[in-house]
């Protein structure tokens, strides 16, 4: 059996980032808190925990010291609440996200009606909303956006995970309803190579396996995006999750991970799929 492994599988800049800034911080805090959990890996939360850093679901909830923010970011009244507060910031909001935070502000601003292509009800995306100042609409579909009114000013903005195949779409629909269209492709690259390399393997492959966060966007649309190629796709959390049968038959099995998942994760899927397969028997 052959195992191929996605050279993107795992965690990303931003993620990677956010995390270290978390453990560096909680060596110089003695009370420390992330706004919301810090990346959708719950083995990861746990991880955070272990060295100090309690996930609070708002600022009231926050008892003191510092409070980290999560790489995909949080509101903007959540930032104001934060700094009317004595707490301490370390603002691990990647970038990127950041980005499209600031061109949500900036296409309201400009009185164009602001489309954003995401998932409504997803953390990042009730970040960059609360950006705006004027009208917003969150667009899911090709089909939701062909429900958008006609608008003299239509401006676009991605969630940083969405794909650029549904993105383009809905673009391509907001510009037959508007004589004046602004868009900011605000996906991340890193969202796009490792979509990529997932699909090409999964092409490729007898079994595709995605690791990561059941509560992680990014994760679950490469698993949306790998079964479209390998419809025998499973996406899993952990090791334990891997179920002897799926790999009867199998030659080649492709892995990928979601942006949030650790690489500790990963090598023991890898050593799971060794032994459910003999290999190292
Ligand atoms: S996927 Fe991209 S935008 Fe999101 S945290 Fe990672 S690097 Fe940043």
């Amino acid at each position: 059996m052959e195992i191929i492994l996605a050279k993107s599988a795992g965690f990303c800049f931003g993620v990677k980032r956010a995390t270290q800034m978390a453990f560096d911080a909680a060596h110089e805090h003695e009370q420390i808190a992330s706004l919301g959990p810090l990346i959708h890996s719950p083995q990861m939360v746990e991880k955070l925990e272990q060295e100090g850093i309690s996930v609070c679901r708002q600022v009231a909830d926050i008892p003191g010291g510092a409070v980290v923010i999560r790489s995909h970011g949080v509101t903007a009244q959540e930032i104001s609440e934060i700094e009317q507060s004595d707490l301490e910031v370390v603002d691990a909001t990647c970038p990127f996200v950041k980005k499209a935070q600031d061109y949500a502000e900036q296409l309201s601003r400009e009185g164009y009606l602001l489309v954003l292509v995401g998932e409504e009800d997803h953390p990042e995306v009730q970040g960059i909303v609360s950006y705006a100042k004027g009208a917003v609409r969150i667009v899911g579909s090709p089909e939701q956006a062909q429900q958008l009114p006609r608008e003299k000013k239509i401006g676009v903005v991605a969630q940083t995970t969405q794909s650029l195949e549904n993105f383009t779409e809905i673009v391509s629909i907001c510009l037959a309803k508007t004589k004046e269209l602004k868009v900011f492709n605000t996906i991340c690259d890193a969202t796009s190579v490792r979509q990529e390399e997932a699909r090409r393997i999964a092409a490729d492959v007898d079994l595709m396996l995605v690791i990561g966060g059941f509560n992680s966007a990014n994760t679950s649309r490469l698993a949306t995006l790998c079964r479209e190629q390998q419809p025998d796709t499973y996406h899993i959390e952990t090791s334990d999750q891997l179920e002897a049968e799926w790999f009867a038959g199998k030659e080649r099995i492709g892995v990928t991970a979601g942006a949030s998942t650790p690489r500790w994760i990963i090598e023991e899927v890898l050593e799971s799929i060794q032994k459910i397969s003999g290999l190292t028997e």
